[in-house]
């Protein structure tokens, strides 16, 4: 999953990209409200963290541009104590959540968290396809409850994937959704992590699409339990 922060505060900004990053996104910064936008509106973020006040471009005008546009990504705003009038505003341009200033970065990283499975349809914290199971708190993976390591690349492949269980997702796409903007994207090295997830994972788990993409599916011998559930 791949997050865009706006936020004019270096020190924020840093904390942020910090936590996002560590927790298993690809992150983008925008220092302003100008480049925010630009951002926003040229890349296919999963989510963006949006600050109101910034230079150059207000963050209720950003998201209202964004909105008009038809830009339909989950948005976090972070408002300034006491100013409730703009958190209105922003809720009126299009805003998914928001959080005050100052705030803990669990508390961000839970809501975004939210706001990712919402936008993808589900709504339990941890996803699942029958025997695998993907935890968004703890950025891990298991089969059958047994732990699988995977590097930080892999994860978000994963993380793409389960979100979007059962589509069948572009190459093209899962790259804008796994590298930040400044990574050397090589579409090539998503067949190589898709390789490796298969071997840890096992390898009826992600189907190949031939020309169109890669699936992830519950394989057939876990299907039948998954129906028993209830
Ligand atoms: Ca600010």
């Amino acid at each position: 999953m791949r997050i865009l922060v706006v936020e004019d505060d270096p020190d924020l900004r840093r904390q942020l990209a910090g936590a996002l990053s560590q927790a298993g996104y690809a992150v983008d910064l925008a220092a302003d409200g100008e480049d925010g936008h630009f951002l926003g509106d040229t890349e296919p973020y999963d989510a963006v963290i949006l600050d109101l006040g910034l230079p150059k471009l207000d963050g209720v005008s950003v998201l209202e541009r964004w909105r008009a546009d038809g830009k339909d990504f989950p948005v976090l705003i972070l408002t300034a104590r006491d100013r409730w009038s703009e958190k209105v505003a922003g809720f009126d341009a299009g805003a998914d959540d928001y959080l005050t200033k100052p705030f803990y970065t669990e508390e961000l990283l839970a809501r975004l968290r939210a706001l990712l499975r919402r936008a993808a349809g589900h709504s339990a914290a941890a996803l699942e396809a029958g025997a695998l199971r993907v935890d968004t708190r703890a950025a891990r993976a298991s089969v059958n409850g047994d732990p699988i390591k995977l590097t930080a690349h892999e994860y978000r492949v994963l993380s793409y994937l389960m979100h979007h269980q059962g589509r069948v997702v572009p190459r093209t796409e899962l790259v804008e959704h796994i590298y930040d903007q400044d990574f050397d994207r090589d579409s090539n090295t998503i067949e190589v992590f898709i390789g490796r997830l298969r071997k840890k994972i096992g390898s009826d788990r992600i189907l190949t699409e031939r020309g169109l993409g890669y699936r992830l599916v519950i394989p057939e011998n876990e299907q039948r339990v998954a129906g028993q559930a209830i």
